[in-house]
């Protein structure tokens, strides 16, 4: 599922202050490629906070990495991205209107951070938008039947068994 953007987009959507601004204002990241994450202003602004660093292996502390320019906390002997309340609100404001994979590109982190973090925020999609993306699906699908001369409709009087038989649209 996660993909790998080896191309530097034009403009980006810095998830610490939410605007989208052209790839002239992100730095590039250590290893050359890609643009970090927050913006330059956000960055420096950052960069000069003093952090309380994890003293011990079950201690807490932040730090600004300039490896890929963004905030993190340690927290119970693991390293996490710090959620700014920024990304907290774009989070419980999008969840329900975007894909999982869509809204982690925006707020650049993975799927696996986004899914924990909506978990333990106690997000989960609305009806609607469950509905939507099913009715997407089968718009696909019709479309692909289409393209591949319906494979999978059933003409008038044919018969498949029981499994396809008796069942009403939207069940
Ligand atoms: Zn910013």
């Amino acid at each position: 599922m996660s993909r790998k953007i080896t191309t530097t987009p034009k403009s980006k959507r810095c998830p610490q202050c939410g605007q989208i601004l052209p790839a002239s204002s992100f730095r590039t990241r250590s290893n050359g490629i890609l643009l970090q994450s927050y913006c330059r202003d956000c960055g420096n602004r950052l960069n000069r906070t003093k952090y309380r660093k994890p003293k011990s292996m079950h201690g807490t502390g932040e730090v600004f990495r300039k490896e890929d320019g963004r905030l993190w906390e340690y927290t119970r002997a693991h390293w996490r991205i710090h959620w700014s309340r920024q990304m907290l609100d774009d989070l419980r404001r999008y969840y329900s209107k975007m894909t999982n994979q869509e809204l982690a590109d925006m707020l650049d982190v993975t799927l696996g951070t986004l899914n924990r973090k909506a978990q333990e925020l106690g997000l989960h999609k609305t009806r609607q938008y469950i509905a939507d993306i099913a009715r997407q699906h089968l718009v696909i699908a019709r479309a692909e039947g289409a393209i591949h001369g319906n494979p999978g409709q059933i003409k008038p009087g044919e018969h498949r068994g029981k499994a396809t038989e008796f069942k009403k649209k939207g069940c």
